[in-house]
């Protein structure tokens, strides 16, 4: 994998502050590869999985070139849907944050035309549309190509598939003939590469290939999570697993840094390891890895690539990597000199469309499991400490505490009620913190086995039970036939949950919204 800092490419300062900004740390193989063929003036073909970067990779050298004096169109960028344009867009918002003359405008069908018009007339750069709308404009008179000098095709495969190859075709015939044409796909089928050859001069063919790489014979275990629970499944798992060392993956630097801020917060040994640090405070945040001084170590692809630590036991996709490639390098660092790892990935929402991507890539198993709720971690960290025992036991050496017990027995105890109360407290001296948490659901007023839970919006705020019922049963995937009472005041609400199911609920539905409104949750007091 070919990759170079964007310190490295030439690149304005503007530019290089924003992608700075945006927590990008090294260019990704197709970005490497294309941006300079499109600074040359180019016609680029580049074909690179989803996920890879393709929006800056043609943004960038957009943003580069374009003359911000002239108030015209300059550049067309076409997207298959709506969502995709509105996506790209913002992409390249952010890449111009500090070129702030430069305007862009999507433009897409169901959004009013004449607000369109508007925008346009004002004065705009770059225009990201859909075909039909951006076609519509052109017959309009509306949308001026003379000073198009850039169209790019995004999603080209997708564009095609969905019919808008005619579109497409009329498009490009309206565009002055002296400009860069630039297709960017995941796929390259025949229609594109015939496309390519109607209307492209020269193009240089950008693929990013992968190599085969093996995987090592790990568990590997993915789990569907919104973002804002990733925090604390991965405390869940820290404390079932309990592993020495443990490696965290984050797909930007700045969130490295908050990830390591909020697990030094909840009293994990974590620290951060990203391109930033100098070349002493890496060595010296490595050292401190390899000694378990940090166990967990949170990092970013580019900066975990020298690690050699053989006893990483579990590796976390705390976000998932963009690149097939990188998932294969993030897992490889466990699992080494024959020890078992694990690796856990965290999926959000259509994520678990790259997932299958990397399943596929991987060739391997990667298998879901549901969010650990507090009893799992209970039942493993009990796992654990009675191998601990068994360890113990096996290994003997604990002769100078068998006159206490001798002592006990001649007290009438038994020994099994000796060993059960040795762990009694050993174990609850762990979940002293869960035990006050629990106090807390103990005494709620609710009917027996449920808990009553104080949400912080009513009657004023337009809510109904079947919105309480929606939202706890929609965010949390618990059955909503589950859910008990609900009382809605004025105010506030009350509901009960059952027990088992009511901390899952909090962590949820904390800082959650209902109806979009955002809200508080919290154990109700006794009535
Ligand atoms: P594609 O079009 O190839 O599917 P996108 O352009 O939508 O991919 O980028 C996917 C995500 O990766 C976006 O969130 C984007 O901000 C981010 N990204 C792009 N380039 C980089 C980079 N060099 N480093 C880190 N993140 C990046
Ligand atoms: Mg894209």
């Amino acid at each position: 994998m070919q990759t170079v800092k964007f310190e490295e490419l030439e690149l304005s300062k503007e530019i290089k502050n924003a992608v700075e900004d945006m927590g990008f740390e090294e260019a990704t193989p197709i970005q490497t590869e294309a941006i300079p063929y499109m600074l040359e003036g180019r016609d680029v073909i580049g074909q690179a999985q989803t996920g890879t970067g393709k929006t800056a990779a043609f943004g960038i050298p957009i943003l580069e070139m374009l003359d911000s004096k002239i108030k015209k169109p300059q550049a067309l960028i076409l997207c298959p849907t709506r969502e995709l344009a509105i996506q790209v867009a913002e992409e390249i918002k952010k890449l111009s944050k500090y070129k702030r003359s430069i305007k862009n405008l999507p433009v897409y069908g169901g959004q009013s035309i004449e607000r369109q018009i508007k925008s346009l007339k004002r004065g705009v750069h770059i225009i990201i549309g859909t075909p039909g709308r951006v076609m519509d404009h052109m017959r309009r008179g509306t949308l001026k190509t003379d000073n198009i000098t850039k169209v790019v095709l995004d999603e080209a495969d997708v564009m095609l598939d969905m019919g808008f190859r005619d579109d497409i075709e009329t498009i490009l015939k309206g565009i002055p003939k002296d400009r860069q044409t630039i297709f960017f796909s995941a796929t390259m089928p025949k229609p594109i590469l015939d496309l390519t050859k109607k209307y492209q001069k020269n193009p240089e063919f950008v693929k990013v290939v992968h190599k085969e790489l093996t995987v090592p014979s790990i568990e590997q275990i993915y789990f569907e999570v919104k973002e804002s629970i990733k925090l604390e499944v991965l405390s869940r798992l820290l404390d079932m697993y309990n592993p020495k060392l443990s490696l965290v993956f984050c797909n930007t630097k700045k969130r490295v840094d908050e990830l390591v801020t909020q697990l030094q917060a909840r009293g994990y040994f974590a620290d951060a390891l990203h391109g930033d640090m100098n070349q002493a405070k890496r060595n010296r945040v490595m050292d401190k890895f390899r000694n378990g001084i940090v166990e967990v170590l949170v990092a970013t692809d580019v900066a975990a690539r020298g690690i050699d630590v053989d006893d990483v036991e579990v590796v976390f996709n705390f976000d998932l990597p963009r690149d097939e490639e990188y998932y294969v390098h993030r897992i490889g660092r466990t699992g080494r000199a024959g020890k078992t790892g694990r690796a856990f990935s965290f999926v959000v929402g259509k994520e678990i469309y790259r997932l299958k991507d990397i399943k596929r890539y991987t060739k391997t198993k990667i298998a879901r499991q549901s969010i650990p709720t507090l009893s799992d971690v209970e039942g493993i960290k009990t796992s654990i400490f009675l191998d601990d025992l068994r360890t113990t036991l096996d290994e003997g050496n604990f002769e100078k505490y068998v006159k206490y017990i001798d002592r006990l027995l001649e007290e009438d105890y038994t020994s099994i009620d000796i060993a059960a109360a040795l762990m009694k407290i050993t174990m609850e001296k762990e979940n002293k913190e869960e035990i006050e948490v629990d106090n807390d659901l103990q005494n709620t007023g609710a009917e027996p086995g449920m808990v009553r839970l104080f949400i912080n919006i009513g009657k004023k705020h337009k809510i109904r039970p079947g919105d309480v019922v929606g939202a706890i049963a929609g965010e949390t995937g618990m059955s909503g036939k589950l859910i008990g009472t609900i009382d809605i005041y004025d105010k506030f609400t009350f509901v009960e949950v059952p027990k088992e199911y009511a901390r899952d609920v909090l962590m949820i539905m904390k800082n959650n919204q209902i109806k979009g409104k955002k809200i508080n949750i919290e154990p109700a007091n006794a009535k």
